[in-house]
């Protein structure tokens, strides 16, 4: 069994939001024409309270995409986003869910930010996903949504090491690409036994 995984196609990483990735919306497409595809489609709504330890907004003299050292390690601090009940946080209203059988929220703990879509940056606390996942016997797992060098590269790595087949879906993600590292993440995603494919390629495959 295989399922589908969209991570983050909210509204403040789009075109517009407080934390946009350049052309954040180029993945709707993509991702509405292959969610028919698919009996399991999971998203994930990224969820913060005002107060989050991510925002830079919270920390003294500290500007958006500093670092500052947390007790999980390195955290990147952003501009307020997905603020819970904001506009922001709600999914881009082109993106068809009607699909979608389950919503997994992260980054609502205020002392913890949560990239992948399985567990939290401390690298402990389980979002449920894996569970879920289990449940249904899912063994391979198809990944798209923003932001590539981010929370998409988390969710693929922590896929691999909870022993799913990862693929993926090079033309539904994009990234923020700070330092070049959209690229750097394309290297570890590789290295850690993520299989790429396009869209075009993955729906007949599905369609059958
Ligand atoms: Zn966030």
């Amino acid at each position: 069994m295989y399922a589908l995984l969209i991570i983050d196609v909210q509204n403040d990483f789009c075109p517009g939001g407080k934390l946009a990735v350049p052309d954040g919306d180029d993945v709707i497409a993509p991702i509405n024409k292959l969610s028919p595809f698919f009996e399991n489609v999971i998203q994930t709504q990224d969820w913060h309270p005002n107060n989050h330890t991510s925002f830079a907004s919270n920390h003294k003299n500290k500007n958006p995409y500093d670092t500052i050292d947390l007790d999980y390690g390195k955290q990147v601090l952003w501009p307020n986003h997905c603020v819970q009940e904001s506009r922001g946080a709600e999914f881009h209203p082109d993106l068809e869910t009607i699909h979608t059988n389950i919503i997994i929220r992260k980054g609502f703990r205020p002392e913890v930010d949560s990239y992948s879509a399985f567990f939290e940056n401390d690298k402990a606390t389980s979002t449920g996903l894996k569970g879920y996942l289990d449940s249904l016997n899912i063994s391979t797992v198809f990944i798209c949504g923003l932001a590539t060098d981010f929370c998409v590269k988390w969710t693929a790595l922590d896929s691999i090491k909870s022993g799913y087949n990862t693929y993926l879906i090079c033309d539904a993600v994009k990234g923020i690409d700070i330092d070049n590292s959209v690229q750097i993440a394309m290297k570890e995603m590789y290295d850690a036994g993520v299989e790429f494919i396009l869209s075009d390629y993955l729906i007949p495959l599905l369609d059958n």
